[in-house]
């Protein structure tokens, strides 16, 4: 029975089998080793996923969603042709499309899987993951860390020793881990990173490139020519990978705008945003106390490093060259098929998480006193805090006569509360006092479960208050059961439909984007199209698929693949 790894994306997810040449990347129905990480519900209650869900996130935004990966752990979720699915289900559909590519290849049941998740990724959203797995009918024994992945897919634990640099810079994400190789264990020791800072906002910095040149407030722009705009900037991200200029053209108020985009121009335009890649490597390495020198290899990850400026900048900080994989959106997948391969021969590489460790920083909301309307973050438990770990603050009234103070619980590394997660908060009424005078010990608790126990003691009072704040969103066993039965309800269409739904999808993307001619020819030629797929007559489709395809990219600019 095959054995396969999957490396299930925020953008896109990938599917590869441990072979006896090595691990091999599976193609899904429509031929892509990529599958964006959407669902779209379809008019006759099929789930759609991958392309024509990503294409029909424009067009039937209320059936379609994507990026559900960020909810995962939570009780979040999406509301889909009327019906509300959890980031597990939503992931779950995924992993049962992928299962399927892969059963269709090697023609018999997928036995195993190894699935990657974020190094970061806490207790309940590693049993999120576990939970999807289950829904979607698959064996899952083992997780493996992102960046573990990535260095069994560069041979670095044939390595005795060592200490791995993994920079993963996806669609949205940036992530960075440190990894330390040391008898035969290999361990996360720190991991940061940015969950709002990915290769879109490089297209993003192109969009804003063109639409000045134009003259254009992107904010302006009617949806569909933003969304042409925005198009037109990714294709031109890619080129500029592989050349040094790329031209562009785009209808955009009802006029054709061309120019031409050097590579200088859009490294200059994406300055800000290489500035904020280096906070999170500069982090991860101080957490790890690791002097920089002492890494013996920086491996980058992610679509988005196929960028020369993200290697230059990687270069430069380290003062040596990175590994770079050929393909680097695929080496999690290959990595995980590697695990798997391990696991198939009991030689698994054991894989530490940093589940000892806290992963986000937990503070009090106070208010600034450098900027008395503002409140700011009192971190009391820093961010990769070994668990278990007590830390105490005090914190005073600043107003006089105050009746109470409010500790205000949150998550996060930002210096703004507002920015970050709220988790609860507590409030101990203190005596009537100028300000300053009164005040509270506040102690935080954080266990390795992931519970924080917050306590409160007013001084003059001795008055104690506590809660405990735990995580719990994931589901219980009896749920898992019965949502896997109201999931097997969802049919995925049939692979020999896939390509036909895919083109579809597509057209109607295209008509969105386009007005008044264009969308009539694009409308005329998908009522052939579809007049012609309900011909009883027809045999073999594919020679009017690939007509259609052809007339169709008449409309789209096709992108390099560099
Ligand atoms: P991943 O999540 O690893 O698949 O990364 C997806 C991101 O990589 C997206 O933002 C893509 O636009 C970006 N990407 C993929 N290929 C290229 C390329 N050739 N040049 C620049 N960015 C790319």
């Amino acid at each position: 029975m095959a054995i396969a790894g999957i490396d299930l994306g925020t953008t896109n997810s990938l599917i590869a089998l441990w072979t006896e040449d090595g691990p091999q990347l599976v193609e899904n129905a429509l031929g892509d080793t990529l599958t964006p990480s959407a669902i779209s519900i379809a008019e006759d209650g099929a789930a759609l996923v991958g392309r024509p869900a990503a294409d029909r996130l424009i067009t039937h935004p209320d059936r379609s969603v994507a990026s559900f990966k960020r909810w995962m752990g939570s009780s979040a979720g999406a509301r889909l042709a009327g019906r509300f699915y959890r980031a597990e289900e939503l992931s779950a559909l995924v992993l049962r499309a992928l299962k399927e590519d892969a059963e269709a290849k090697t023609g018999g049941p997928i036995g195993e899987a190894v699935i990657s998740v974020p190094a970061y990724f806490s207790d309940p959203q590693r049993k999120a993951t576990l939970d999807a797995a289950r829904l979607a009918g698959l064996t899952v024994e083992r997780l493996v860390n992102e960046p573990t992945a990535a260095a069994l897919a560069h041979g670095l634990d044939t390595q005795e020793e060592g200490r791995f640099l993994i920079l993963d810079l996806g669609g949205g994400t940036f992530d960075v881990s440190l990894l330390h190789k040391f008898e035969g264990v290999m361990e996360v020791r720190a991991s940061a990173g940015d969950s709002h800072l990915g290769g879109d906002d490089f297209r993003d910095a192109l969009t804003a490139v063109i639409a000045r040149r134009h003259a254009i407030n992107p904010d302006d722009l009617p949806r569909p020519d933003l969304a042409r705009l925005m198009r037109e900037a990714e294709r031109i991200k890619h080129a500029l990978s592989a050349q040094e200029n790329a031209p562009y053209e785009v209808a955009l108020l009802d006029e054709t705008r061309r120019g031409e985009i050097t590579r200088l121009e859009f490294e200059e335009a994406a300055q800000p945003l290489l500035r904020r890649l280096r906070a999170p490597i500069e982090r991860a390495v101080a957490d790890a106390r690791v002097d920089p020198q002492t890494i013996d290899q920086i491996v980058l990850v992610g679509g988005a490093t196929r960028m020369p400026m993200t290697r230059a900048l990687v270069t430069r900080l380290f003062g040596r060259f990175p590994l770079a994989h050929p393909r680097p959106d695929q080496v999690i997948a290959l990595g995980a098929a590697v695990q798997a391969g391990l696991k198939a021969r009991h030689a698994a590489l054991a894989d530490l998480v940093m589940t000892d460790v806290c992963p986000f920083t937990l503070g009090i909301s106070v208010r600034d006193p450098t900027a008395p309307d503002q409140r700011s973050m009192s971190p009391l438990i820093e961010r990769n805090a070994v668990v278990p770990i007590s830390r105490s603050g005090r914190y005073f009234t600043v107003d006089d006569n105050q009746a109470a103070i409010v500790v205000e619980v949150y998550q996060g590394e930002n210096l703004r509360p507002s920015q970050n997660i709220k988790i609860g908060d507590l409030r101990m009424p203190v005596p009537m006092a100028p300000a300053g005078r009164e005040g509270v010990e506040v102690r935080f608790t954080y266990d390795v479960n992931g519970a924080l126990e917050v306590e409160v003691a007013a001084q003059t009072t001795g008055q104690r208050e506590r809660r405990v704040f735990r995580n719990e969103a994931n589901l219980s066993t009896e749920d898992v059961d019965a949502r896997f039965r109201a999931l097997a309800e969802i049919k995925t269409p049939p692979r020999d439909q896939a390509e036909n739904r895919a083109l579809i999808a597509r057209a109607e993307r295209l008509y969105a984007e386009s007005l008044g001619a264009q969308r009539e020819h694009i409308k005329r030629m998908l009522g052939d199209f579809e007049t012609a797929l309900a011909d009883q007559q027809l045999r073999d489709a594919s020679g009017l698929r690939r007509r259609f395809s052809e007339a169709l990219d008449g409309f789209e600019r096709t992108w390099p693949t560099a």
